[in-house]
């Protein structure tokens, strides 16, 4: 594992994160969002604020550089059911658009590197998840993916024979990757963010 102190992660930590500000940057703009299951770095930006995005993509550049989900090989996702999820894939095929369950809730094998931030990202999380106007709705829905069945059912359906055949090995993980981007790309544009 790199030195913590080589790591990009050592400013975002000492950066730290505002989370209550966090809670009312996400509550102040979601309603905007058509849905939330799979969205951009750029998105989860505006939906969480630059401090706590800072700090997301500086634990994903810290397990890219270490390591550390590639050598686990997604125990995470094979668990939880996700119906993207794949041995053959070197990593999760939809990364550019993962879901906030897959950005905000990092394991155990994290908080050697910063508990306390990880701990502060999965409470911003959880406070936007049970917040009063959005525990009950498709917001919420959508953000307890994966698995990505619930909120997305029609992408989950188009992609399974895709899945099917990486599994069987009649079909290229590569070439798999592509066809379950597209599906993502296709989910998306007919789930636009609304304009401000
Ligand atoms: S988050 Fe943890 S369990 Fe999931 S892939 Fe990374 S190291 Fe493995
Ligand atoms: S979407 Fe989430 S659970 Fe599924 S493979 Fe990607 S990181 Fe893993």
């Amino acid at each position: 594992m790199p030195e913590l102190a080589a790591s990009p992660l050592r400013q975002g930590a000492e950066a730290g994160v505002d989370e209550a500000g966090a809670i009312d940057t996400f509550l102040g703009t979601v309603g905007r969002f058509a849905q939330v299951a799979l969205l951009t770095d750029e998105e989860v930006r505006e939906l969480f604020g630059a401090d706590s995005a800072a700090a997301l993509a500086a634990f994903d550049r810290y397990s890219r550089e270490s390591g550390l989900c590639s050598s686990c090989g997604g125990v995470c996702c094979s668990e939880i059911g996700c119906e993207v999820y794949s041995p053959r894939f070197q990593e999760c095929p939809i990364h550019a658009t993962r879901p906030l369950l897959c950005r905000f809730h990092f394991c155990h094998r994290f908080d050697v590197v910063d508990k306390q931030l990880v701990i502060a990202l999965r409470d911003i999380f959880l406070a936007c998840y049970t917040a009063d106007q959005i525990s009950r709705g498709t917001i919420a829905k959508s953000m307890s993916v994966p698995p990505l069945e619930t909120a997305c059912p029609a992408l989950v359906a188009n992609v399974q024979p895709v899945m099917d055949a990486v599994r069987e090995g009649s079909l290229d993980p590569q070439n798999g990757i592509e066809l379950i981007r597209k599906e993502v790309e296709r989910y998306r544009r007919r789930h636009l963010v609304a304009s401000t």
